[in-house]
């Protein structure tokens, strides 16, 4: 059983889990079945920035580690480490997903993504070249206004790619620019939708515009693709193979009221995931799909989701794409969120870590500028923490323009 294999390893080989469960009172050997996993302790984003070390396996340290970094929606960094077969596994189950959706290697792909904007500026085209390859058509869509969005419609028309890869409320904004102008749009044969809530809204109006199938994706950063959608669009199939997905459920409330999702790497031998708080909550349905997979279904019921800011040229700049590649790297920045209330300013509302310092502090507005403009105030407070908001969403960025 791959559970207990992973469970026995990181009692073996990292200090922080020995630790914990030994205080808890627990050891791998009383996990016998599924049912007894809600005995070992749940693991916090928190806990992993303050104790990476002991999270690495002693028994991988002196092999080289490949060191990736969330930033993400959640506006709090953090590192981890896989190795190169977990790199080849996670890959080789994004390319699994893909195919759901009709796509097929070789074919031509758009991906409308960000791209990073690094203070010192310099190398990030490149960077974000190597990030695509073969056929793939990469648009930078941190920021848009009409006449990008104009140039973006003709170059996918030109192209016409097989298969879309979007931030979900990036393609809702794209989608009805392309509407609303009356423009001639790309016809892929599919669109999948990652990296935050796609709404029912959202999900017609690209579908109506671009006149082909939406693939709802939930993924992030730490575990590559998580759950996603067949051809049934009955729910998101969970990556099962590689990942044990719980749903931490009030035992109290309604069956299908569902709770937070608590997702353990079972493949990641490097840096044991065990256990990890998403902080998005989703519901795992009883029942299997048409489509005959029998891969578990999951329904996401709030997740992570942004507003987009606007720069002060007017651009609206994605509120994912400012958390994935703008607010990265900075050592003791725990959690940020931003509101922007004024078309001149923005709030940052920062959780602080150890290691903060007054250059955190300004790395991350010029950071901020580079995408808003060099001339956007930013207003700072302090705070313990950031909640979730009463939807059980997280939002990154609030927009009250
Ligand atoms: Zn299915």
């Amino acid at each position: 059983m791959q559970l207990k294999a992973i469970l026995q390893h990181a009692f073996d080989q990292c200090a922080f889990y020995r630790k914990k469960w030994t205080e808890a009172g627990v050891s791998p050997g009383d996990v016998e079945s599924l049912d007894d996993i809600n005995r070992i302790p749940t693991l916090t984003k928190a806990e992993i920035q303050e104790s990476l070390s002991e999270l690495v396996a002693d028994n991988y340290r002196p092999r080289p580690l490949i060191r990736d970094m969330t930033g993400g929606s959640t506006g709090s960094p953090m590192v981890f480490y896989y190795d190169e077969d977990r790199r080849d596994s996670r890959e080789a189950a994004v390319i699994r997903h893909d195919r759901w959706t009709g796509w097929d290697i070789g074919e031509k792909r758009a991906l409308l993504w960000g791209a990073p904007r690094d203070v010192a500026g310099g190398s990030r085209a490149g960077r974000f070249r190597n990030r695509v390859l073969g056929r793939d058509m990469a648009l930078d869509a941190s920021a848009l206004d009409e006449p990008r969005m104009r140039r973006f419609c003709e170059r996918l028309q030109r192209y016409q790619p097989a298969f879309v890869v979007a931030y979900a409320n990036t393609l809702t904004l794209f989608a009805r620019f392309v509407k609303d102008a009356g423009l001639e749009p790309m016809r892929p044969r599919a669109i999948i939708c990652s990296g935050e809530v796609l709404t029912g809204e959202g999900r017609a109006l690209i579908e109506s515009t671009f006149g082909c199938a939406v693939f709802d994706r939930y993924g992030c950063r730490e575990f590559a693709v998580i759950a996603s959608e067949c051809d049934r669009h009955q729910g998101l199939h969970v990556n099962a193979e590689n990942l044990l997905l719980e749903v931490l459920q009030d035992p109290a409330a309604a069956p299908d009221s569902g709770g937070e999702i608590v997702i353990t790497d079972l493949k990641n031998y490097a840096m044991p995931l065990i256990r990890y708080r998403s902080r998005d909550v989703g519901y795992l349905k009883p029942s299997r799909c048409d489509c005959g997979r029998g891969l578990p279904i999951l329904e996401l019921r709030g997740g992570r989701t942004t507003d987009f800011l606007t720069a002060l040229n007017g651009q609206k700049v994605s509120g994912i794409v400012l958390a994935t590649y703008g607010i990265t790297n900075i050592d003791g920045l725990r959690q940020v969120q931003f509101i922007q209330e004024r078309r001149d300013a923005v709030r940052a509302r920062i959780v602080r870590g150890p290691g903060w310092s007054q250059e955190a502090l300004d790395t991350l507005i010029a950071k901020v500028r580079a995408f808003l403009g060099d001339a956007m105030a930013v207003e700072v407070e302090f705070t313990d923490a950031i909640g979730l908001e009463s939807s059980g969403k997280y939002r990154f960025t609030i927009s009250r323009l």
